[in-house]
């Protein structure tokens, strides 16, 4: 009797580990066997492809700017031509492009991926556009019996390229379980937000609340070094204290105090405040549309549209911190 409750409390313990072995198996087949196309090789989708042959896929790359391909090429890519040549070539497809015109052109333009989709492909949208663009694009591919998921992710450069980004994916489960896999071999958390739409409307809500909380960590920075304290003493108080967040901890926008950052390194690199104006538009057009208030968002925008306006339109958005302190 003990001897039978025993075994039989053995192998309910054992069954957990046994399947996730078979389905990590199962995983690494996916990842091992697939000829992915990846198209936008910028700031975030180059290390992303890179990743992705890292854990050995075959990668063929699209983008209109050469260099970006070529840095690919080196390292193995093959090359498309145009969004209509990849996407007669693979059943998956991921791409990560500026914004919403961007991803209308080379989904449903004249050369664009549905014009010569596979039928039963996977189409993974991974930049930050309108939910509503997002669901037009979807609704084309479903005609084509191919799969749309929105997929945009949260992390920087370097999460994108250390393969530590996060993935908020809108979408029907069964894509989402196809995808999960190979969105794994780019970044380590993976939520599924819902039906289609519903990862840009997570994204647009995190940047929101992002865009509100640098601007608020480079003006009490400000202030405090008004006050005569130093910003490493304050920035050591505040990420021990009620106001710590990201913009403090992680991507401090005040030079010298997080290593390794923009601001470090005269706000080059990273996020730069065209995209963050972008993402701010989408959530203010968002607002509008469920009648949503939204004062501090509409704020944030407005201070994006007027640094954009000046020179820091390429800079990262921790630049609004220099703004702040430019008199001084
Ligand atoms: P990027 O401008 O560096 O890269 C975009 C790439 O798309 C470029 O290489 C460009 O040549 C290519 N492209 C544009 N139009 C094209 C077309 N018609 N056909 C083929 N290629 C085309 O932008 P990024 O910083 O990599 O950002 C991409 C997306 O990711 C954006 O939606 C952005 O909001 C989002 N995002 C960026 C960050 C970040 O830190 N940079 C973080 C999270 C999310």
């Amino acid at each position: 009797m003990y001897m039978q409750r025993s075994i039989k409390t053995i192998s309910s313990y054992l069954k957990p580990i046994v399947a996730s072995r078979f389905l990590s198996l199962d995983a690494k087949r996916a990842k091992e066997h697939q000829s992915i196309g990846f198209i936008g090789l910028g700031n975030m989708g180059g290390p992303m492809a890179k990743n992705l042959m890292k854990n050995g896929h075959n990668v063929i790359v699209n983008d209109i700017v050469d260099t970006v391909v070529q840095d690919l090429q080196k390292e193995g890519a093959n090359v498309a031509h145009t969004p209509a040549e990849l996407a007669s070539k693979v059943s998956v497809i991921i791409t990560m492009l500026p914004s919403s015109p961007h991803v209308s052109e080379v989904y449903l333009g004249p050369n664009g991926i549905i014009q010569a989709v596979q039928e039963g492909s996977l189409l993974i949208d991974s930049s930050t556009i309108s939910p509503s663009v997002a669901r037009d694009v979807a609704s084309e591919a479903i005609k084509k019996n191919a799969t749309y998921l929105d997929a945009p992710v949260s992390g920087g450069v370097i999460a994108s390229q250390n393969g530590k980004l996060s993935f908020l994916v809108g979408g029907n489960e069964e894509g989402f379980q196809r995808a999960k896999p190979i969105l794994e071999c780019m970044g380590q958390n993976i939520f599924h937000c819902g039906e289609t739409g519903n990862g840009q409307a997570a994204k647009i809500c995190n940047n929101m609340l992002l865009a509100i909380s640098m601007i608020g960590v480079s003006e009490a920075l400000n202030l405090g070094q008004n006050l005569g304290l130093d910003p490493t003493l304050l920035s050591d108080v505040i990420n021990k204290s009620s106001g710590r967040c990201w913009s403090s901890e992680i991507y401090n926008p005040c030079p010298g105090v997080v290593e390794n950052v923009p601001s470090s390194k005269g706000y080059h690199g990273g996020f730069s405040s065209a995209l963050m104006k972008k993402d701010l538009s989408l959530a203010q057009e968002a607002a509008t549309i469920t009648k949503s208030f939204t004062p501090l968002g509409s704020l944030a925008h407005q201070i994006y549209l007027m640094l954009c306006s000046r020179e820091f339109e390429s800079l990262d958005f921790s630049s609004i911190y220099k703004f702040i302190r430019k008199d001084k």
